[in-house]
């Protein structure tokens, strides 16, 4: 009788440490996912206004001088205006990237200076990474950034406040086609043309690896984008002009 009482004790015990091991940061976590997208709300964007018939085409990762230029070309030819998501220490290094970049009409955003993860970094960390990307991109475009992606599409409440002392709006992605993967130039444009939906905000990227692919794929994205009727705007155009919304 005492030896099944001690068994019933020691589940109980063991059902408590489950619970609190288990259940409880589960919860506290799922709490924590709620507030940061409370915290966000009004800096931080998946898409832009879902009744209005334009999307926003983003390129990440660059300057990458070859093909960074190929798609600024693709981009002239067809008269699109995009938005750059760069990285600091690329800008330092091919500048006159860049400066094409803002002289023919596109915004340029922040991708921290390294593109290392900035999870589980300080704050300082995030202030040197941001705030360097920040300076850069002013120095050499000569306009201010407003516009910020974090490496990885990873963040966390603690840089909240970094990306608030810059005035900066945290812009995601809603149709990415993994054309990092190189999965064919026809694959990422059916990709991005399937799964489009007015507001969109697509990411591509123009640097970290080949990207003759996207450059490949480009025209066939514009060309398929006009025939569904999109219009393709920048970010400053999305956020500014329009009343954006988020989800
Ligand atoms: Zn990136």
């Amino acid at each position: 009788m005492k030896e099944a009482n001690k068994g019933k004790k020691n589940i109980i015990i063991i059902f408590i440490v489950f619970l609190i091991l288990g259940i409880y940061p589960q919860e506290a976590r799922a709490k924590g996912e709620k507030d940061w997208r409370k915290n966000f709300k009004g800096i931080a964007f998946w898409h832009g206004d879902p009744k209005k018939k334009e999307v926003a085409l983003t390129f990440d990762d660059g300057p990458y001088p070859v093909y960074s230029q190929q798609i600024l070309d693709v981009l002239k030819k067809y008269e699109v205006k995009a938005t750059f998501f760069v990285i600091g220490q690329s800008v330092r290094k091919y500048p006159w990237v860049v400066k094409r970049m803002a002289k023919e009409g596109h915004t340029i955003g922040n991708h921290t200076w390294t593109h290392r993860s900035i999870i589980n970094r300080s704050g300082g960390w995030a202030q040197g990474e941001i705030g360097k990307t920040h300076q850069e991109i002013l120095k050499v475009s000569k306009e201010s950034a407003y516009f910020f992606r974090p490496p990885y599409g990873q963040f966390s409440a603690k840089f909240f406040e970094v990306v608030e002392d810059y005035h900066y709006i945290v812009t995601f992605w809603s149709v990415d086609p993994s054309d990092y993967r190189r999965p064919g130039a026809k694959t990422i444009a059916y990709r991005v043309l399937n799964r489009v939906k007015p507001g969109s905000i697509i990411v591509l990227h123009d640097g970290g690896g080949n990207r003759s692919q996207t450059v490949k794929a480009l025209p066939i994205i514009i060309e398929g984008l006009k025939k569904k009727g999109y219009k393709m705007v920048t970010l400053s155009q999305m956020f500014t002009l329009n009343n954006a919304v988020i989800k």
